[in-house]
């Protein structure tokens, strides 16, 4: 059975919508932002059940459900598991301006994956496997990008 709603061109606005908001991240999440800020350091968590180290640290292992507690300091290098190349500019949503590389790091001494920005090097020059380290900025405020990005290492 026709329809009007055969004949008639769908229409596309686009738009953006800006919403501000805030939350706290947790007392096991808060202690990692602030080692971050206050020492330079990148703590994880171990499960006492099965020994993983999570980074960022989490309340409970997600294989066994055991509370972490047992907190240790990473080295703060690692190496490049995957990655992408960002190369649209996103002001809002992105904290550097592309093309910039978003990559799933691997942290030495932990078991999870860590999400954040490799820096210091070209990105068409990005490599999984390649070796990287942490590199801090000098005025840090509590947050992920404490951590200014992830160079290779020499
Ligand atoms: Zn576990």
């Amino acid at each position: 059975m026709p329809s009007w709603k055969d004949n008639v061109d769908v229409i596309v606005h686009e738009g953006k919508i800006s919403v501000p908001y805030s939350w706290t991240v947790g007392s096991t999440l808060s202690r990692f932002y602030c080692e971050l800020r206050d020492n330079g350091k990148i703590w994880g968590n171990r499960c006492p059940s099965c020994g993983k180290v999570f980074v960022p640290p989490k309340i409970k292992c997600i294989d066994c459900y055991e509370d972490l507690h047992d907190w240790i300091a990473l080295p703060g290098t690692g190496t490049v598991e995957t990655y992408t190349v960002v190369r649209y500019e996103e002001p809002v949503l992105h904290p550097r301006k592309a093309p910039f590389v978003y990559a799933v790091i691997k942290m030495d001494g932990a078991d999870t994956g860590l999400v954040h920005i490799i820096g210091g090097v070209d990105p068409e020059q990005v490599r999984v496997g390649m070796r990287v380290e942490a590199v801090f900025e000098a005025k840090r405020e509590g947050n992920i990008l404490d951590i200014k990005h992830f160079r290779p290492m020499k």
